[in-house]
């Protein structure tokens, strides 16, 4: 480490500590709302659902077959064919012995009965059923509540409503879940070099990149987003932005300005209205990030680089965003997988990087992950190009061609 890297690296925060000062920080809301479960999904579960109801409600088969009693099968092999049911429409009647019922899956099974056999395994001529295998008591009935039983809690308040649990939450009846309101979160992009996209590009100026992908990611996690557009690195035009958008939004985040340009207004003015705390934090594509407190909202100021505010967000800003909405977890609990560096990966000790990669697995099975040519944190094309990070801890230094390194799936990323 060089003399200037090793200063810089003491005064940089750990992005472990960084994140705990968040979590520490910022209190969960508790205005809720009641929804629809149709309109549910990837919303934050405001109350701990527990069922009333057994599911399944009856024992039911788990085939098309025939119900009867196991016992009757030891000493002959045929018996008289005496009704149906449907799901839907039980058999009413009793099943005695040398009797069978024909029975459809989800059917309930008729009293009397113990088991029910496929009818694969039959021959029937609509009035008597040979049977070629002799079942045992309990084969293919589903026992009423095996999957839920009266009294059980089946999701916990905290929870983020996936498919599954929506599916779940209406196998008991329930047509409505309370959830934790939506956040609002308003993006600002400050920067006199930028640009809207389908507008003409003058000299010095670049595309405005980052809120898009910003806002995508907000829109994955259900938050309603106000974009505040492009402010310019004027101080009364900042003022104003942050002064709206503070009334407007539970949590604001600014992209750019926030490193020690000497157009990086934003510290001025955030410095005015708030309690706001420049951190460098040890975070690669990243380090300058700001956290704090508006008059109202929360606040947090990314980096401008296209890579390092989108791996800020998801790094800082996603936990921030999960404990604000209620989420039991607001570390994301994504499993990261053990890969072989396909190439020696350069990494400086000092700073957590996520470098992005190309993992594969080759014929015998072996993860390897390679990495992005260029790691610039302004490259967004290292992102596209890639399908996962390298988790690099702080201290890491050169990884070797062929060594375990840990990798994280962006597949992964966005489950919660
Ligand atoms: P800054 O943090 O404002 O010094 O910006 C760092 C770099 O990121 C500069 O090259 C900016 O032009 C670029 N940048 C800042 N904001 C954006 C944005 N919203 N979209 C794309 N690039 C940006
Ligand atoms: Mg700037």
């Amino acid at each position: 480490m060089s003399t200037t890297d090793h200063c810089e690296a003491l005064s940089l925060m750990p992005l472990a500590a960084a994140i705990d000062t968040i979590l520490n920080e910022v209190k969960a809301i508790s205005e809720t709302e009641t929804l629809n479960l149709y309109v549910a999904h990837k919303r934050v579960l405001a109350t701990d659902i527990v069922s009333l109801l057994n599911v399944p409600p009856a024992d039911n088969s788990a085939m098309d077959g025939y119900a009867l009693r196991s016992e009757d099968l030891t000493t002959i092999d045929t018996l008289e064919l005496i009704g149906t049911t449907l799901a839907g429409s039980p058999f009413t009647g009793s099943v005695n012995a040398g009797q069978c019922v024909r029975i459809m899956t989800g059917s309930v099974i008729p009293q009397g009965t113990n088991c029910v056999v496929m009818q694969e395994n039959t021959e029937t001529n609509g009035k008597l059923v040979r049977f070629i295998q002799k079942p045992d008591a309990g084969n293919s009935v589903r026992k009423a509540g095996e999957d839920i039983a009266a009294g059980q809690l089946i999701v916990s308040k905290g929870t983020v409503l996936t498919p599954a649990h929506l599916a779940l939450i209406a196998s008991i009846g329930q047509a409505s879940v309370e959830v934790i309101r939506q956040l609002t979160v308003g993006l600002i992009a400050t920067g006199d070099e930028l640009t809207l996209p389908g507008q003409q590009l003058m000299a010095g100026a670049i595309y405005e990149s980052n809120s898009f992908a910003l806002a995508a990611m907000l829109e994955n996690l259900k938050i309603k987003v106000i974009n505040y557009g492009i402010a310019k690195d004027e101080i009364a035009s900042l003022r104003d932005v942050f002064k709206r958008a503070d009334s407007e939004c539970d949590l604001v985040v600014s992209c750019g300005g926030v490193s020690v340009g000497d157009a990086d207004f934003v510290k001025d003015i955030l410095a005015e209205s708030g309690r706001i705390n420049f951190w460098k934090v040890a975070i690669k594509p990243g380090k300058p990030f700001a956290f704090g407190r508006l008059s109202q909202a929360w606040f947090c100021g990314l980096p401008g680089n296209p890579v390092s505010s989108y791996v800020t967000f998801e790094q800082l800003v996603m936990p921030l965003l999960r404990k604000l909405g209620g989420q039991s977890t607001a570390i994301n609990q994504a499993p990261y997988f053990v890969a072989k560096a396909a190439n020696l990966v350069h990494k400086r000790p000092g700073r957590a990087d996520f470098q992005r990669g190309y993992f594969y697995r080759d014929v015998k099975g072996q993860l390897w992950v390679k990495t992005q040519d260029n790691q610039g944190s302004g490259v967004m094309s290292s992102l596209t190009n890639a399908n996962c990070y390298l988790l690099l801890p702080q201290e890491q230094g050169d990884v070797n061609s062929g060594l375990e390194l840990n990798i994280l799936p962006f597949s992964n990323l966005f489950t919660d």
